[in-house]
């Protein structure tokens, strides 16, 4: 039905359909030259907008458009999100049957299918070309394209063999793209694929909504969780390099308060596809993963990436991180690391199989993730750099630009480490090193006869954290080098001399305090909407949860945070208003927007708006079943002190018995039921007592109490 108006404009194909009002970056110049039929070679960052460049242009031109995509995740959720648009789309993968792909067949002969993703090895299969031969076809997108590079980590043989669609369908037009930056792929990409003649689209690759914060690792636990700690409710991915560690940090966390899920290579497939669900569907859930994932995460709404452990290059970082933020809303990419990460990565590095050239690339990758690590100016200027783009201001929006990095000059004390390494026989590791440099007299020290050493209590002018750090920086700039062979003892390196020698001098960053550091990186960019916002907030995403139960999509399909945050900034009062909301094209107004209007509306006025109503419902039964005020609050998603406001005007209702609702002490209860009805007459507000009680229950169970008091004088 919608490609039925073939005057229709790009423009109003945004608006109709997508619900948007303008495009961004490339996406009006990409589309045009695409639905002119010219092919495309994109380039954008994840999170761009690379989906539009050929769904509007595949909605603007007669026939099907053909979607090659590697992975059946990210095609199911393609699949949804249109269909949610109204637009007919279809996945051919393995998992169908041959009766549901002969009736797929039999559709899109009849025209009734306007997008079809397929893999690209069911594309090349001749019988699948002969079909699509006998078709029109509107366009070919090739989605991570980057896929097709041999030296690329994603290498996937058959898309060798899609450069043939050039020469079987001369007249259609093709768009590949990819969020892979550097050149080499580029080139390859346009020669496999028989591209020389498409336009190139490069964008910047700069992530602006992304804030980068690396600190140094101290107790890693306790600095992920001061991290946390003002992310309660958010989706995040932690990344770790070992199996092991992905599972004590999720159960560490869980623990804690964070709900988090392991996710790596050696869980049994079937519960590393149920974490992977779960964490799609679910809301403020938090990913401890391997690598092994986030190739195919589509979801919008993570809003952080942290690293336990370094990745191995700034590719590697780039990638991971940027699976933060796709929304375009505030998003965090967190890091701690430490010199034992550096000597893991270099041991691992030595250890691994391939021959010296490789391991010398190699090298150079871990030595620029490094340097971004002791990076003393704008890490988003540096992280650009490296991809070969200019940024000409500091970005303002990283730890470096906020917290004005203090340096110091290292020269002496790194001679003088230095000069522990050698004189001890370049053997030691880094505690040894600073019992030297301190001058600690203990068994180790006069077990190998170190006190004599001249350099021997030379250093008290640093502490031992200072001594730490200052050997880190000398590993992660090549200063010295850790010896592979033995247990990590450090040596000097070439580069050292001139810096011994006393004809250079050493500028160091200089390290938060812990204490500044965990205030740091708890105040940065998240934190999507302020306290006064929160309960329509928790009511809105309520609503979106059900309607994405019902229609067995993830909440984001139905919309995206960033909607239905304007959603609450404007406040829309009628359909009309609601359709001007950006996301909310015409068949999701139709379907949805009456639901959200009464949520936004409604409440405080007269009848509760039917989803209040529906979770008023749900939290007296979950009560009634035993649960706890904080259980409750992790089954609704929303935050404890609604539940116990529900909670409290349920009692007052008589619906819930305070003993249903709370599981309070006799005594601490009585006590409460006392300060009460201490005065006379009137029951005092919570306000008036609350003092008294800070500390022992949270204010909520007061605000329960008296109702339930309350209650019982009314009757
Ligand atoms: P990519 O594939 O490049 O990572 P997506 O195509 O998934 O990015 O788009 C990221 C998000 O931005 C999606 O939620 C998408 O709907 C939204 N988006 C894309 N283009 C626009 C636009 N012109 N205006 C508003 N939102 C957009
Ligand atoms: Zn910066």
């Amino acid at each position: 039905m919608l490609d039925q108006a073939p005057q229709r404009s790009a423009r109003s194909i945004l608006k109709d359909v997508f619900g948007y009002d303008a495009f961004r970056g490339n996406q009006a110049a990409i589309i045009e030259r695409v639905a002119a039929g010219g092919d495309a070679l994109v380039l954008m960052p994840t999170g761009g907008g690379k989906s539009l460049c050929y769904q509007v242009p595949g909605l603007l031109r007669d026939g099907l458009a053909v979607i090659v995509s590697p992975l059946i995740a990210l095609m199911d959720d393609q699949v949804a999100t249109l269909d949610e648009l109204g637009v007919a789309a279809v996945a051919l993968n393995s998992t169908l049957s041959n009766d549901e792909q002969r009736e797929i067949a039999e559709r899109i002969r009849r025209g009734e299918i306007k997008f079809l993703y397929l893999a690209p090895e069911r594309l090349v299969q001749p019988r699948m070309l002969a079909f699509l031969q006998n078709l029109q076809i509107a366009l070919f997108a090739i989605d991570e394209a980057h896929c097709v590079s041999q030296w690329g980590h994603d290498f996937r043989p058959e898309y060798l063999q899609l450069g043939q669609l050039a020469e079987l369908f001369p007249g259609v037009p093709r768009i590949a793209l990819t969020a892979t930056a550097d050149k080499r792929t580029r080139e390859e990409i346009a020669q496999r694929l028989h591209l020389e003649n498409a336009e190139r689209f490069l964008s910047s690759f700069d992530r602006p909504n992304i804030f980068y914060r690396i600190q140094p690792k101290d107790q890693p636990r306790k600095q992920l969780l001061a991290f946390l700690a003002a992310r309660k409710g958010d989706a995040g991915i932690v990344y770790c390099l070992s199996r092991k560690k992905v599972e004590e940090v999720a159960e560490f966390l869980s623990a804690q308060g964070f709900p988090a899920l392991p996710y790596h290579a050696g869980l049994p497939s079937d519960l590393r596809a149920y974490n992977q669900k779960r964490f799609l569907n679910e809301e403020g859930l938090i990913m401890v993963a391997t690598i092994a994932f986030g190739m195919g995460i589509d979801k919008p709404n993570v809003r952080f990436v942290c690293h336990l452990d370094l990745p191995k290059s700034l590719e590697a970082y780039y990638q991971e991180t940027g699976r933060a933020g796709r929304d375009g809303l505030p998003a965090d990419a967190w890091m701690a690391y430490g010199l034992q990460d550096v000597i893991f990565l270099k041991q691992m590095l030595s250890n691994s199989e391939g021959d010296e050239r490789h391991k010398r690339v190699e090298q150079h990758k871990l030595d620029a993730m490094l340097a971004l690590c002791e990076e003393i100016r704008c890490r988003r200027q540096a992280l650009l750099a490296y991809f070969d783009e200019d940024l000409p201001q500091p970005c303002g929006h990283c730890d470096t630009c906020v917290d004005q990095v203090q340096t110091w000059d290292a020269t002496e004390p790194a001679r003088q480490g230095l000069s522990a390494i050698y004189r001890s026989g370049q053997r030691y590791g880094v505690g040894h090193l600073v019992d030297i440099l301190l001058g600690r007299d203990n068994d180790k020290i006069r077990a190998v006869g170190h006190q004599h050493l001249p350099v021997f209590g030379i250093g008290k002018a640093l502490s031992e954290g200072e001594w730490r750090t200052l050997f880190r920086q000398l590993v992660a700039r090549g200063l010295a080098d850790v010896d592979l062979e033995g247990y990590g003892g450090l040596r000097l390196s070439d580069s050292c001399r001139p810096l011994l020698r006393g004809e250079v001098t050493l500028e160091l960053r200089r390290d938060l305090k812990p204490q500044q550091a965990a205030k740091a990186s708890g105040s940065s960019a998240s934190q999507l909407v302020r306290g006064e916002e929160r309960e329509q907030w928790e009511a809105l995403r309520t609503l979106r949860r059900k309607l994405a139960e019902e229609h067995s999509v993830p909440p984001y399909v139905i919309f995206p945070d960033s909607t239905l945050l304007e959603m609450l900034r404007s406040q829309p009062r009628s359909l009309d208003e609601m359709a001007r909301v950006s996301g909310v094209g015409a068949r999701k107004l139709e379907r949805y927007g009456q639901a959200f209007l009464e949520v936004l509306n409604g409440a405080g006025e007269g009848e509760a708006p039917k989803v209040v109503q529906d979770l008023r419902h749900e939290l007296v039964s979950l009560a009634r079943a035993g649960m706890t005020p904080a259980q409750i609050a992790s089954q609704l998603n929303c935050g404890e002190k609604s539940v116990y406001n529900m909670l409290a005007e349920a009692i007052g209702r008589q619906q819930l018995s305070l003993e249903q609702a709370l599981d309070l002490p006799e005594e601490l209860l009585g006590a409460i039921q006392d300060a009460f009805l201490d005065g006379e007459g009137e029951l005092p507000p919570v306000a008036a007592i609350v003092e008294q009680f800070a500390g022992q229950v949270p204010e909520g169970v007061l605000h329960c109490v008296r109702a339930a008091l309350q209650a019982e004088f009314e009757v």
